[in-house]
């Protein structure tokens, strides 16, 4: 047996709570924090994700109470059931599928919900916002901007795409790379009958289109029904739009500026969508906008003594849909190397260094290949049956 590590994960996101699990139902020492004061503090800026390729490797690392309830935080009660994968891509100005992608097992949760899930027996450490580093002395000391100091072997850094553990470790390279595209965002409450309408003229769960004369990305994504919002008659769906900013400037000042931009370009949007964005833009409060960039690096110093996993480690565009099946796929090889580690089959200095080159091989050009799609998703001439985009291949490589 291998001496016992004491852990520091910085971050209660999917990915740290996610090895908070793991580390939890292994009786390893490890401590959580997060610059939030509470689990609901973002909540209003929730959104959907598809756990697909990942979603085997996730359930391995709950105990089997916690894996139910992936299952009931899915934005459709019960659609695993009857999904059947579809997945289209539309001509946002006309309406009409442009490409149907092949079909893939999949489950589209509340990442808020699932989040909540995650924290059953956590004890999260909150409003402890990582601010500072020291590895001297083979120990980490970690001392947040409150003044809470947190001492370990190990720290892993879960603190998403801004991650500012990354950005201390690599002061050289640990900036985010800035795509020329901004993304604007609401929930939109919808009715029982505005539902349906929406599910039988385009689909029920997601779908996504370019207009080909302005190049608008529209993106539409189902998030409660009446069984989650406790409210007759209320459901909720997420509206996205975004759109090719060449010389990207400032960010906006104020949420009306967002509201303004999206007024401007929901234009040649097909009526049946184009209400959907009028609506989100009735509240400027609500409004979300999500900075595009990435990371594309994968790779940092200290690797025996600092790791990085999730958005942390691998920020990507969200245009294929898979960062956070990558998020959760760096918890389950962190954990296959703990284990041998504390099997005694490898050193830690190996255990740390494998999982840090598997994730390189795997998610640098991952990364990459959201960036295309990204791109993609904002010039209609690679919206086509027969392309090769990232964007629309994001279903053929899964397993
Ligand atoms: C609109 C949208 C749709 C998406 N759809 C999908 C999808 O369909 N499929 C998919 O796989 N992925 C999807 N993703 C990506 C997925 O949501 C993320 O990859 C995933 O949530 C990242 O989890 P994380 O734990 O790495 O980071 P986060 O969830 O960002 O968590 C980071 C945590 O760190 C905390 N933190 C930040 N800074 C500090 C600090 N200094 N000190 C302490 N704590 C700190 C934050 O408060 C936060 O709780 C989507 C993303 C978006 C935006």
């Amino acid at each position: 047996m291998s001496e016992n590590k004491r852990f520091l994960i910085s971050g209660a996101g999917l990915v740290g709570l996610l090895i908070a699990q793991a580390f939890k139902a292994r009786n390893i020492d490890f401590v959580i924090f997060d610059r939030d004061i509470d689990v609901h503090y973002r909540e209003n800026a929730g959104w959907a994700i598809t756990l697909h390729w990942a979603l085997e490797n996730f359930k391995s690392l709950l105990p089997p109470d916690l894996v139910e309830q992936i299952y009931a935080a899915q934005v459709l009660p019960g659609f695993h059931e009857k999904d059947t994968g579809k997945f289209i891509y539309i001509n946002a100005a006309s309406g009409d599928p442009v490409v149907s992608i092949p079909p893939s097992k999949r489950l589209r949760v509340r990442r808020e919900q699932i989040r909540r899930m995650l924290l059953s027996g956590i004890d999260v450490q909150w409003n402890c916002k990582l601010d500072n580093i020291d590895t001297t002395n083979s120990q980490v000391t970690v001392t947040c901007s409150d003044g809470t100091v947190f001492t370990g072997d190990v720290l892993i850094g879960c603190d998403g795409a801004n991650s500012m553990t990354r950005r201390i470790i690599c002061p050289e390279n640990g900036q985010l790379y800035q795509l020329p595209v901004r993304f604007c965002g609401s929930r939109v409450k919808m009715t029982k009958a505005e539902t349906d309408q929406i599910a039988a003229d385009f689909d029920p769960l997601l779908f996504q289109g370019t207009v080909p004369e302005n190049n608008t990305f529209f993106w539409f994504s189902m998030l409660a029904t009446p069984e989650y919002t406790q409210e007759e008659d209320v459901y909720y769906a997420q509206v996205n739009l975004s759109w090719n900013v060449p010389d990207y400037d400032e960010p906006f000042v104020t949420n009306v500026d967002k509201t303004e931009a999206m007024k401007v370009h929901s234009q040649g949007l097909n009526p049946k969508l184009k209400w959907l964005v009028d609506r989100a833009v009735e509240d400027p409060d609500t409004i979300l906008e999500i900075n595009l960039c990435d990371w594309p690096v994968v790779e940092w110093p200290h690797q025996t003594q600092v790791l990085l996993a999730g958005d942390a480690a691998h920020a990507m565009t969200m245009f294929r849909g898979e960062a956070g099946n990558h998020g959760i796929t760096d918890a389950f090889e962190l954990m296959k190397h703990i284990d041998e580690y504390l099997a005694g089959r490898k050193t830690w200095e190996v255990a740390a260094k494998d999982f840090c080159s598997g994730i390189k091989a795997r998610a640098a050009p991952a990364v990459l290949l959201s960036r295309q799609a990204c791109l993609d998703a904002h010039n209609f001439s690679k919206i086509r049956p027969d392309t090769d985009s990232p964007l629309l291949s994001m279903r053929k490589n899964t397993k």
